[in-house]
């Protein structure tokens, strides 16, 4: 898009032929309108300011005047031309006060909104049971305040006598309709602008939106919330809210089937007087009793405590057992140890006893 480069006769409302003291009326006359201490120093104001001002200082010295009108001349020719509607301008100014023209619905090509598009992560618990997770998203939306159109007193924005009102300006040779720098193409200048989207008409919009998650959902699932995403204008459809489902890993969780595994080391001592110890579950952690005789046993079974499957059912938590044992003893300690053993005699491990047995009906090595 061009800068905006103003034309300070149309800024100031007089015709090319002004004379300078039309051109000194002209700029009096626009200052009281828009002085910027008079809009509690609007940006539109201060903006519409400077322009006035920079006009007055262009054409009221006439080397300058002469000097732009050259650049003028080349830049649109037509514009030297005797302009009737230059005449009038500050006519329209007189008028004031009048609606905004341009209502937002009135904006071209936006019947829906964006969607929004989003990952999020949510925690392994969630994702195996499902539930509601929040989403937070920021996005822009129609200024509920304003309603859109970024003032909320419309009466006291006055018609644009730049444009006379219709947001855009033909000029060069091609006599382009371009946007209206002085009104920012609303037609209407924004002095009184709203406070919470300073005229943008537009406001950023911060929350978090509750998303459900079915049971089981796996990475890469895309969820949909409706009517969650960009509302770009004023009677226009919001998009929706879409996200990519990221998932947790669990510390020590793991998923086979329907079952979910937890290695968990015990010690040397538990293996052989049972204790308790704590186990994750979906629900939190839990302890967990070691039975006396647990024996050669290495794996626990926890009924119901697993995924869900589609009928509403549980698969089991697998508690898998890994036997911790010491590898830095002392020569003293082990000492003890082999004590024990030989206290205990071979009976003791009936798993090794029952090895040798089976071992001792092997073929030897051939020689
Ligand atoms: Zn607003
Ligand atoms: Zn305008």
């Amino acid at each position: 898009m061009d800068v905006y480069v103003p034309d300070h006769y149309r800024v100031l409302g007089v015709a090319v032929a002004a004379d300078a003291s039309a051109i000194k009326d002209a700029y009096r006359k626009l200052s009281r309108v828009y002085h910027p201490d008079r809009h509690g120093g609007s940006a539109r104001a201060t903006t519409c300011f400077q322009y006035i001002s920079s006009a007055h200082v262009e054409l009221s010295d006439p080397l300058r005047r002469l000097n732009y009108d050259r650049q003028l001349l080349l830049r649109d020719p037509l514009r030297m031309v005797e302009d009737p509607r230059a005449a009038q301008a500050l006519d329209v100014l007189d008028l004031v006060v009048r609606r905004i023209k341009r209502r937002p619905e009135a904006l071209p090509g936006a019947d829906r909104g964006r969607d929004l598009r989003v990952r999020h992560e949510v925690s392994f618990e969630l994702a195996a049971l499902g539930g509601t997770a929040l989403v937070a998203v920021s996005y822009d939306s129609v200024c509920g305040t304003c309603r859109g159109q970024g003032t909320t007193e419309p009466a006291r924005n006055p018609v644009c006598h730049v444009c006379q009102g219709k947001g855009t300006v033909k000029h060069g040779l091609r006599r382009t309709n371009d946007e209206c720098g002085f009104c920012a193409g609303r037609g209407a200048v924004l002095l009184a602008n709203c406070p919470d989207c300073s005229g943008r008409g537009i406001a950023r919009i911060e929350q978090q939106i509750g998303v459900a998650v079915p049971p089981r959902a796996t990475a890469g699932l895309v969820l949909r919330a409706r009517g969650m995403g960009e509302t770009p204008a004023l009677g226009t459809q919001p998009g929706d809210l879409v996200v990519e489902l990221a998932v947790a890993p669990h510390p020590i969780l793991a998923i086979d089937g329907d079952d979910l595994v937890a290695a968990v080391p015990i010690t040397w001592l538990q293996a052989i007087a049972g204790g308790t110890v704590s186990v994750p579950t979906l629900e939190g952690i839990e302890r967990l009793t070691l039975p006396a005789d647990l024996g050669g046993r290495r794996e626990l079974r926890v009924v119901g405590r697993g995924m869900l499957r589609a009928d509403g059912s549980r698969g089991a938590l697998r508690v898998r057992l890994e036997l911790d044992v010491p590898r830095t003893l002392s020569e003293a300690d082990c000492a003890i140890v082999r004590d024990l053993h030989a206290n205990w005699g071979d009976g003791a491990f009936a798993a090794v006893s029952d090895y040798a047995r089976r071992l001792a009906q092997c073929a030897p090595k051939s020689p």
